[in-house]
Parts: structure tokens; sequence; C-alpha cells
């Protein structure tokens, strides 16, 4: 089973997947939490090339691409083996963010992130998300109240932008009913992880 996490900053996916992680482990079922973009070498690589606050020129195409590229080695290197061996993988982010990011926000297009995405994957999706849905403001307060997180280069966007990628993501959710779930991220994180886990629950039966 394939389940990624999907949001804006400071919604607490981080956070939640470790915890729904443990949860499963507990249950004595065989969980990699892994992330995007990264989660292997040569794609973390790739994340520090797109979210390197200094490359303020990089075209909308090539940061598509890159999240693609990205995806591609992650995927075929490390969560398509999990699944093949019967595990469960649980991605903070996936190809929802480039469809919300890339493709809605930045106005290249869904169904074009999408094509380059089947092409980076193929056109298998995964089986469960989870859109921790919330206002831009309450999460970026969030990561500016922890201070912990690194500088990235989307840290200059507008509200306005943030706003847009979770107009896109919600239209996602009309796109893909059968997948995506969303729950309501502005509420204290244990009570989050208790809504994640007891939707994750049924949706599973
Ligand atoms: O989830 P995480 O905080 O690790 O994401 C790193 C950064 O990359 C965030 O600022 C996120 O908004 C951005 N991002 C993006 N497009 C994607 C995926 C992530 O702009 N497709
Ligand atoms: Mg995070």
């Amino acid at each position: 089973l394939f389940i990624t996490f999907e949001g804006p900053e400071g919604a607490g996916k981080t956070t939640i997947i470790q915890k729904i992680a443990e949860r499963f482990a507990l249950e004595n079922i065989d969980v990699l939490a892994t992330r995007e973009p990264g989660g292997i070498e040569i794609a973390e690589k790739i994340r520090t090339i797109i979210l390197n606050p200094a490359h303020t020129a990089m075209d909308e195409r090539t940061e598509a691409l890159l999240y693609a590229a990205a995806r591609s080695q992650h995927y075929f290197e490390k969560v398509r083996p999990a699944l093949d061996a019967g595990r469960m993988v649980i991605c903070d982010r996936f190809i929802d963010s480039s469809l919300a990011y890339q493709g809605y926000a930045r106005g290249i297009g869904v169904d074009e992130v999408l094509s380059i995405n089947e092409f980076a994957i193929g056109k298998k999706l995964p089986d469960i998300t989870i859109l921790f849905d919330l206002a831009p403001e309450v999460g970026l307060a969030r990561i500016h109240a922890h201070g912990e997180r690194e500088v990235n280069r989307l840290d200059v966007e507008s509200l306005a932008f943030h706003d847009k990628v979770r107009e896109g993501y919600l239209q996602l959710v009309e796109r893909y009913p059968e997948r995506i779930y969303v729950v309501n991220a502005d509420q204290n994180i244990e009570r989050v992880v208790e809504d994640v886990w007891s939707l994750l629950s049924e949706v599973m039966q």
C-alpha cells in the first residue's frame, strides 16, 4: 500500500508521518517512511539545487522537471522495491505537490505537469493520499514560530502564491475523490494524528 501526505508548509506533515509510521510499526505492519523531494542520495542532491535560495533565476519548467527527476530516482530506487517486497510506504509529498505547486500555482498547467510525471514514474498514482488542509497564514506562522527549518527558495513567495497552492490541492480533491482525503490541519498535532489514524483505519478496511 502506497500512502502519501500532502499539504502546505507548516501543516505538520513531517511530524505526523513519524507518529503514524510508529503506530503501524506497533501493529507489526512493515512500513517505510520517506520524503520528497529527496529520500535517497541523488534526489536529496536535486533537492538542494531546487530549494537553494540563491537560485532565483530558476525557470518554472526547470523546477518542474527537477522535481520529476528527483521523483523518478526516488520511486525506482526506493519506493517501488519496497512496495514490491510487500511493505507499506508512506511518503511526505509526492506527485500532487508538483500538480498543486508547479502545475496550478506556478501556472504551468496540471495536465502538463501530470504528463512529465507520467514519463518520470509511469501512470501509477498513490493508493491513498491525505491532504492536510490549512490556511497558508497559519502554516507560515507555525514555521516562523519554530524557526528551525532551513531557509528555502519558496520563502520569498507571497501569500497569494500559497493561497493558489491550497486552491490547487482542493481542485485535486475534486479530480481524484476516490484517492484524496482531506484532514483539517488547523488543530493541535495530536488531534490531527488521531484524525489521520481513524481515517486510514476506515479507508484500509
Ligand atoms: O515538504 P518540505 O517542507 O520538505 O518541502 C520543501 C519545500 O519545497 C517547501 O517549501 C515546498 O513548498 C516546496 N515544494 C515545491 N514544489 C513541490 C514540492 C515542494 O515548491 N512540488
Ligand atoms: Mg515537512
